[in-house]
């Protein structure tokens, strides 16, 4: 038995049921109030950089489908890159530069073990909605991988915005988690998840690993309390000023972030008053550097920080927090 074989999915959605897919209750982890409001005034996320992600990841499935019953997966590079060519054409330079990334990579791994590419799995949630129906969780993938033990398998996924994950980012990622859970129900004899970001743009790839026996429970209790937050009534809001940064109704949002709200209002306004911040800042930098030199210390009331020259640092004056600097004094 090859590993291929070892790797097709085990369970199947049942027949009545009602389907969650990953992205739909993301949305929902991380601020109910998003999808509320989105629904509630039609907002669509239609960002050239949005559009690059949806023609993009079009194209993969297409090429997919025209190899999902073939042995010999060697023509899928160029077919790839030819599609993509052919994408619309005021993103397709955009368009081309992620998939010439994306067809290097599938040269590099071998058609031998590629499990999927957009392969979508599913899986029971093991609870039922109001209405009775059991729940199916469900999510599409970039790029399933075998790795060279059975008990292991890679999934990649391309994340094409400007947005950079670090590891720590990428392990603690709804998406890597509820990515991990549907995997693990689906292949019963994977252990260990590897799972990567591909983040063309800045040249970089955020790894997390999973373990079954670590990870399992933690990440379905993540997931059903998920769906709680989708199926409930109440819509309520989380700001957070990173993640309002990034959300698209910020501008609709009483509960936003200031500054975040205050951005996707006027960014314009937004950018010069940063400048104008940026040029008071470099002022009072340079008037507390000649108050420093002249000889007095500078700390905050509470003591907490300090301004002046710390040798560890390669900008000779700046703030710092007093704990810290006992370690610097430690090593000097
Ligand atoms: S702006 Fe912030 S609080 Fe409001 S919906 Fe978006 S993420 Fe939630």
């Amino acid at each position: 038995m090859t590993m291929l074989n070892l790797l097709k999915p085990q369970s199947a959605a049942p027949v009545e049921s009602v389907i969650w897919d990953r992205s739909a209750l993301e949305s929902y982890s991380t601020c109910p109030a998003m999808p509320y409001l989105m629904a509630k005034h039609k907002v669509a996320g239609d960002s050239a950089i949005q559009q690059v992600g949806i023609e993009g990841h079009r194209i993969i499935a297409e090429t997919w489908q025209s190899f999902a019953n073939q042995d010999d997966l060697s023509g899928m590079r160029d077919y790839l890159v030819d599609e993509g060519r052919m994408s619309r054409p005021d993103i397709q330079p955009d368009v081309l530069r992620v998939l010439k990334n994306i067809a290097n990579k599938l040269t590099v791994i071998g058609g031998q073990r590629i499990i999927g590419v957009e392969k979508q799995l599913s899986a029971p949630a093991g609870v039922k909605d109001k209405e009775g129906r059991p729940v199916v969780f469900s999510m599409a993938y970039d790029l399933l991988t075998a790795c060279r033990k059975e008990s292991e398998l890679a999934y990649t996924d391309y994340k094409l915005g400007y947005k950079v994950r670090s590891n720590t980012e990428a392990a603690e990622a709804f998406q890597t988690q509820f990515g991990g859970l549907l995997i693990w129900q689906n292949y019963p004899q994977i252990q260990t998840i590897h799972v990567f970001y591909e983040q063309p743009r800045a040249g970089k790839t955020a790894y997390a690993r999973l373990d079954r026996e670590r990870d399992f429970h933690d990440f379905q209790g993540r997931a059903w309390s998920s769906l709680d937050r989708a199926v409930a009534d109440d819509h309520p809001a989380w700001p957070d000023p990173v993640k309002c940064s990034w959300c698209t109704v910020a501008h609709l949002c009483e509960k936003a972030d200031t500054q975040a709200a205050d951005l996707k209002k006027d960014p314009a306004d937004y950018l010069e008053r940063m400048i104008i911040a940026e040029a008071i800042v470099k002022k009072m930098k340079a008037a507390l550097t000649g108050h420093w030199k002249s000889g007095h210390k500078i700390t905050t009331r509470d003591g907490k920080y300090e301004f002046g020259h710390f040798p560890s640092e390669r900008i000779s004056c700046k703030v710092k927090k007093a704990e810290a600097l006992s370690e610097d004094d430690d090593g000097d």
